[in-house]
């Protein structure tokens, strides 16, 4: 883009507004010009979405335009629903916090809309006892935190998640694959988890 008196390239964006073309008001940096400008930002690009509701997962696409950043957490809209981004993959393969959308191989997305599913699985001491529960995606396990189900008193040792497995933090249920808990001889909860078991 040039000045349309003076032909300078300094152009300093004073107001854009627009998505698909956006349209610039621009101020010359050497003679003081003011003009507009129309600048094509590029056609949306279609990016697979594996997403998921409770076991299941289904493929669907979304239009995205190449330069947007796509972070982990980010809402996107999938036909009308809203989803957050659990994970990210890269077209080299790797799993990424943020990306750019021409990188983008494939977003892992969950329905906010919907509770999430998250298994608990109880070891006494090789016997496992597993439940499944659900809670708001938003809501936070956190490794040693003594947690009550039904008249179990457990403490959490670790966590699986979509992408790996955790022995120390906490992470949101929205990508909380499995919980693992050990009996505790405790009283004290943090929380009570019985009436979100399904
Ligand atoms: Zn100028």
């Amino acid at each position: 883009m040039n000045c349309t008196v003076c032909g300078s390239d300094s152009l300093e964006i004073i107001k854009a507004k627009g998505k698909k073309s956006k349209e610039l008001l621009l101020k010359c940096e050497e003679c003081g010009n003011i003009f507009r400008e129309v600048v094509d930002v590029g056609k949306p690009v279609d990016r697979r979405v594996v997403v998921s509701e409770f076991e299941n997962s289904h493929k669907t696409f979304i239009k995205l335009y190449e330069d947007e950043i796509l972070h982990l957490g980010d809402l996107i809209d999938l036909d009308g629903r809203e989803a957050e981004i659990t994970s990210l993959e890269n077209k080299r393969g790797g799993r990424v916090s943020k990306s750019a959308v021409e990188d983008v191989e494939t977003i892992w997305a969950s329905y906010t809309d919907i509770p999430a599913r998250v298994g608990i699985s109880i070891d006494y001491g090789g016997r496992i006892l597993s439940q499944k529960v659900e809670v708001n995606p938003d809501f936070e396990f956190t490794i040693g935190e003594v947690v009550k189900m039904g008249n179990i008193i457990f403490r959490i040792n670790s966590l699986k998640t979509l992408e790996r497995k955790m022995r120390k933090g906490f992470a949101r249920a929205s990508v909380t694959k499995r919980v693992y808990g050990r009996p505790v001889d405790e009283h004290r909860f943090k929380y009570d988890l019985t009436s979100k078991v399904v």
